[in-house]
């Protein structure tokens, strides 16, 4: 099986070599994203993989197919950037449905701490000699609410991580998870009671049109002054333009953000020679309370070693079986 494997990194390629060559998959690496300009790159391929900024609408969809290839391997959770609607019946998608959900939980509570505690900025200071802790105080987290929407396997996760610090937990989730509320220290809440009472609110839902933007103008205004607003989810669960205004009324204390609505372009990649044309982003990186990363709570070894091993074992079962456990949608269903 011969794979066109886009947006590919060097920290991609190891593990993606070693499962490729037990199980006779051959990679070719680009560096490029997946788009309506790159999709004639796939042509000859008997499938493409992909990660969370390639962009496979209609257009992508019907030149794969018109150009053979049978599937799209995602080597992620989220399928956003897929138009599965328009996939279905057209193509066979996967996914990798979990690699690890310790990797972006445990990035989530060190953005918290890096922020509350002010350790960017300490960092930055000591280093210079500077010894001050003028600015420097921050507040225990032991205590405090945490509000956390979507209580999947991350969710989840980042409960126990938050309940470890002593924090109380209001959770939200359209499908609740069963046995995770105790009726005291987790708790779960509707929407605007987790907006009213949480002193930190961490999104770990997927986007769908439902959640898009779910913080915007109306949800900050429900929140307690002073909360802490993390985002390792997806970008345009944000509104960025919102949180930008609150942030500058101090309604919002601090953003963490791993992702970023318009991130597509911009992400993954070294922008430091560039002009900025991103008004909002460039804004939100100037505060001193806002901490930006580059979509990478996903990056330990770990979770590559699981995405590498869970993506080439989709490929392998569809050889064989024409199915994949971890199907998104199939070319021959409508
Ligand atoms: P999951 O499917 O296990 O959990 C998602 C949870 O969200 C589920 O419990 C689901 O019921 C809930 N949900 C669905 N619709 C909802 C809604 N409208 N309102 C509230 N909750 C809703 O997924 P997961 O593995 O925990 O991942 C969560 C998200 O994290 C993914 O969708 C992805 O966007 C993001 N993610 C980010 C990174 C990163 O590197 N930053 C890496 C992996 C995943």
């Amino acid at each position: 099986m011969k794979i066109a494997f886009f947006d590919a990194k060097s920290y991609d390629k190891p593990s993606f070599e070693k499962y490729g060559e037990e199980s006779g998959i051959t990679f070719k690496y680009f560096e490029t994203k997946l788009n309506e300009d790159t999709v004639e790159l796939a042509k000859g391929y008997d499938g493409v993989c992909v990660f969370v900024n390639d962009t496979i609408n209609s257009y992508v969809i019907d030149r794969l197919c018109e150009n053979g290839v049978r599937f799209l391997a995602l080597r992620c959770a989220g399928f956003n950037n897929v138009d599965i609607k328009y996939a279905n019946g057209k193509i066979h998608v996967f996914r990798v449905p979990a690699y690890s959900p310790y990797a972006v939980a445990e990035h989530t509570m060190a953005l918290l701490l890096t922020s509350i505690r002010r350790i960017h900025k300490a960092y930055i200071r000591s280093r210079d000699f500077n010894f001050s802790l003028s600015g420097f105080t921050g507040f225990d987290l032991h205590g405090k609410t945490v509000g956390v929407v979507g209580t999947g396997k991350i969710g989840k996760v980042f409960v126990d991580i938050c309940r470890g610090f002593g924090m109380n937990v209001l959770a939200y989730d359209k499908f609740p998870a069963e046995g995770l509320d105790n009726g005291d220290t987790i708790r779960y809440a509707e929407l605007d009671e987790l907006f009213a009472g949480s002193d930190i609110i961490s999104l770990h839902c997927p986007l769908t049109d439902e959640t898009h933007h779910m913080i915007n103008a109306k949800a900050i205004e429900k929140c307690k002054k002073g909360v802490v607003i993390l985002n390792t989810s997806r970008g345009a669960l944000v509104d960025a333009v919102a949180l930008l205004e609150g942030i500058k009324s101090r309604k919002i204390g601090a953003a963490c953000l791993d992702v970023y609505e318009e991130e597509a372009d911009l992400f993954y990649e070294d922008n430091s020679g560039h002009i900025l044309d991103d008004d909002i982003l460039a804004r939100l990186i100037s505060m001193p309370n806002v901490i930006v990363t580059s979509h990478q709570a996903f990056l330990t070894e770990e979770a590559l070693e699981n995405i590498a091993h869970t993506t080439v074992m989709n490929i392998v079962e569809f050889a064989e079986t024409g199915q994949c456990s971890n199907e998104v949608c199939c070319r021959n269903k409508q």
